[in-house]
């Protein structure tokens, strides 16, 4: 990741900033999600809670934490090439982008964390880090060239490039698939509702967890390790130990700290799948603030 380093160390490349215009195209698109998840609640049933709760695991579970942010971000572990791209597609069915705009974005959030370049510092106000980046900042989602200089590991492959350009597609296809199986109900719960409880999971990992909970390593930002952040997103909000070692693929490095992504990742590695898998421990002492 040294490329990546070098290209974000003088903090100039940062893609977004304050005081930009609302962007209507998304806020009117995440108006809908949030109007359609509240519409979901009044047409409750335990299979659809259930549905909603697995493809939650699929999407943020195995796309966001197994997939784009510990495999495609931070390479903490290796899986073949055809995994790989199941978590990328999985990813992608979280409507936060794809991998390559999620993985520079985040790349860039390691290298000047709470600092100036930071996308989403609670130091910018805490709705800023939360959600405002998101509704106010430079649509890059579908810049695949300008993001691409981040992520230039993910553009060399045509696949990436393809999924980043339309990004949507696989969320637009399990809409139909779910529509046709099981009408605008299971659509409620396994497109709007399971995607604005995501949205808003990930993005407490970028507000709550810069804010509150404890703080193991004396790491340069104000990164925190939250219990219950870490309950919702599957081990991400370890979010302390993991600014402190951010190659490694066990987030929670104390017995009491769930890290389901971890475990899962161990079962993995048992079977041969993952490989290369890389591991901070308590016994690492102080924390490296230079690895990104
Ligand atoms: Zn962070
Ligand atoms: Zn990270």
């Amino acid at each position: 990741m040294t490329l990546i380093e070098e290209k974000t160390a003088t903090g100039k490349d940062s893609e977004v900033s304050l005081g930009q215009p609302v962007n209507w195209s998304v806020a009117i698109v995440m108006g809908i999600f949030h109007v359609a998840a509240v519409a979901a609640l009044f047409v409750f049933s335990w299979q659809l809670l259930a549905a909603s709760i697995f493809l939650y695991w699929i999407a943020t579970g195995l796309g966001i934490s197994m997939g784009y942010h510990r495999l495609h971000t931070h390479r903490s572990y290796k899986v073949p090439l055809f995994l790989e791209y199941f978590f990328a597609v999985c990813g992608a069915l979280t409507m936060e982008g794809g991998p390559i705009s999620w993985v520079a974005t985040h790349r860039i959030h390691h290298q000047n964390s709470d600092r100036e370049g930071d996308p989403h510092s609670p130091r910018d106000g805490g709705w800023w880090s939360h959600a405002g980046w998101i509704l106010t900042g430079e649509a890059n989602h579908s810049n695949t060239r300008k993001m691409s200089r981040y992520a230039p590991d993910l553009a060399k492959h045509n696949f990436y490039v393809l999924l980043n350009n339309y990004h949507w597609v696989p969320l637009l296809a399990l809409a139909i698939l779910l529509g046709a199986i099981g009408g605008y109900k299971l659509v409620l719960w396994g497109i709007f509702l399971r995607v604005v409880f995501g949205l808003h999971t990930t993005w407490l990992v970028n507000s709550a967890t810069h804010m509150w909970g404890s703080r193991r390593f004396a790491t340069r930002d104000d990164s925190r390790n939250n219990w219950w952040v870490a309950l919702l997103t599957f081990g991400e909000g370890w979010h302390n130990n993991h600014h402190a070692h951010p190659t490694s693929a066990r987030h929670g490095l104390a017995w009491y700290e769930f890290d389901p992504s971890w475990l899962l990742l161990r079962v993995l590695r048992s079977f041969g799948v993952a490989k290369s898998v890389r591991m901070a421990g308590l016994t690492d002492a102080a924390a490296d603030p230079k690895a990104a």
